[in-house]
């Protein structure tokens, strides 16, 4: 049996770290065996998917050094490798299970489901159960007959115990009673992740799933699918999910989660990826810097420890100092130069800094803010500012959320995005840019924080302002709901 591993991501935002883990042992996992590493993409969300993300999760796995020996950038016998264009196939199977009974045309509304989950919360229940949702024979006809829109759910038990093998957690027992009668085909015609991943596994002929925890509740879902159309089901590994220092759930507030961050803010490829290799697992000697191809040599999935494993990029920048110190001067000359130390960025920044030079010696100091990571601000880099620091936390977090909705990163579009913000919160220009342009620059003595931030990119940009949030006390869950309100009201 050839061994075939897949990734399956998302691309509606960021490369995110955690996916480039995900791939990084799937990877390994089938290429020590010989075997295949497929990459498919998950596009069933039509409203939040787009082309520059997807080239964006390509770009940022193959920029770490990871392939693929199928996907939609390199083809193979298995495609098409977009959800989006196995539609047909879908609809087939779904089709199918519909004809042999384990799954049922649904049309109860939005209201409807509402209620009905009342009154489980009523009950003490949680999962909705397919006698929950059925409506009179009469009823349903009718409902067919007016046209009215409708999904398709899969039956499931309502009572006993699920078992699901793990490779690393053993039997894992998840009890039926939890489990809801899973929509498998929405009302406009797409998958959900259940049914698409499903039939995929199968028809891409998948043999072991490597993929987060957080998928563990899906798997009896996932299990019975396979029962339901009599096929075999793949092994399935649920790897730890990374974490925070503090413990909780990797997140963008408290970590730079974007790979396209690290990549912009100097961080060798070879070294994310190693510390990413070191994330629940270990080389049997236990040595901390190690390549993709070491790595592979000596891997062996049942070293991964189900302890959360900690993403902390001190760690890593610590790592990333030790590849930089074994590099000879002449690469690490040509690193510097192809990163960012080069003709062409030179020419961007000089039109900002030729102003305020008065020797060349001045230039450095002038742009180094453009070639840092995160910035070494404290609270009090924001106190010469005019407004309080909670004004200036919120504005820098309202800010944060402009920025984030921007398609396009050109100076014109966050100008016109931070002018707006500023006027509906009837800020003065001068005082609204302050703050931003201490998160931004570290500084207010810089030039316009626009053009710095059009210079140091999104991922950079967006980083600044949430490390500059943190700085300032960040915002709880509390806060951050008030926020959300009065920012939508604006
Ligand atoms: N789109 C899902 C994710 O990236 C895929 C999960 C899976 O591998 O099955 O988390």
């Amino acid at each position: 049996m050839t061994v075939r591993t897949r990734i399956a991501p998302s691309p509606t935002g960021d490369p995110h770290v955690g996916t480039a883990y995900i791939a990084l042992f799937n990877q390994c996992f089938a290429r020590a065996q010989g075997g295949q590493f497929v990459l498919r993409i998950e596009d069933t969300d039509q409203q939040r998917s787009t082309p520059e993300s997807e080239k964006a999760i390509l770009d940022s796995l193959r920029w770490l050094g990871l392939d693929w020996q199928e996907g939609p950038d390199v083809g193979g016998a298995h495609g098409p490798y977009r959800q989006s264009e196995r539609g047909d196939l879908y609809k087939k199977h779904c089709d199918e299970l519909v004809e042999k009974g384990h799954a049922f045309h649904c049309y109860r509304t939005a209201e409807e489901l509402e209620q009905l989950r009342e009154q489980l919360r009523e009950a003490g229940r949680t999962a909705l159960k397919p006698s929950d949702l059925a409506l009179p024979d009469a009823e349903v006809e009718k409902r067919k007959a007016a046209g009215e829109p409708y999904v398709v759910r899969m039956n499931v038990p309502e009572s006993g115990t699920c078992v699901v093998e793990d490779l690393l957690r053993g039997a894992i027992e998840i009890d039926w009673g939890q489990v809801d009668a899973q929509i498998l085909l929405k009302s406009d015609g797409m998958p959900t992740y259940h049914l698409a991943n499903v039939v995929d596994d199968h028809l891409m002929e998948i043999t072991h799933v490597l993929r987060g925890e957080e998928w563990i509740n899906s798997a009896p879902k996932h299990k019975l699918l396979y029962e339901y159309f009599g096929w075999e089901m793949p092994v399935l590994c649920h790897l730890p999910l990374l974490r925070n220092p503090d413990k909780t759930k990797l997140s963008k507030r408290k970590n730079p989660t974007s790979i396209l961050y690290y990549q912009r803010a100097g961080f060798m490829p070879e070294a994310v990826l190693n510390y990413l290799g070191r994330m629940g697992w270990s080389m049997p000697d236990e040595r901390e810097k190690f390549s993709l191809e070491e790595m592979l040599e000596h891997f062996d999935i049942h070293r991964v420890s189900l302890g959360g494993p900690v993403f902390d990029v001190e760690k890593l920048s610590w790592l990333n100092g030790l590849w930089i110190r074994e590099l000879e001067d002449e690469q690490l000359a040509d690193r510097l130069q192809a990163w960012l130390l080069n003709r062409d960025n030179l020419l961007k920044v000089l039109p900002h800094a030729k102003g305020r030079m008065e020797t060349f010696g001045d230039f450095a100091p002038l742009v180094s803010f453009l070639a840092a990571g995160q910035l070494p601000l404290t609270g009090d880099s924001f106190s010469d500012n005019k407004l309080e620091t909670d004004e200036q936390k919120k504005l820098l977090q309202f800010a944060l959320w402009r920025l984030e909705a921007l398609r396009t990163w050109e100076r014109d579009d966050i100008f016109q995005a931070m002018k707006a913000l500023a006027t509906a919160m009837d800020i003065k220009l001068k005082d609204f840019n302050a703050p931003l342009f201490v998160a931004i620059s570290g500084t207010t003595a810089s030039f316009s924080v626009m053009d710095a931030m059009v210079l140091l990119g999104p991922d950079l940009s967006r980083a600044r302002l949430r490390h500059a949030i943190e700085v300032l006390g960040g915002a709880g869950k509390k806060v951050l709901k008030r926020w959300e309100k009065e920012y939508a009201a604006l």
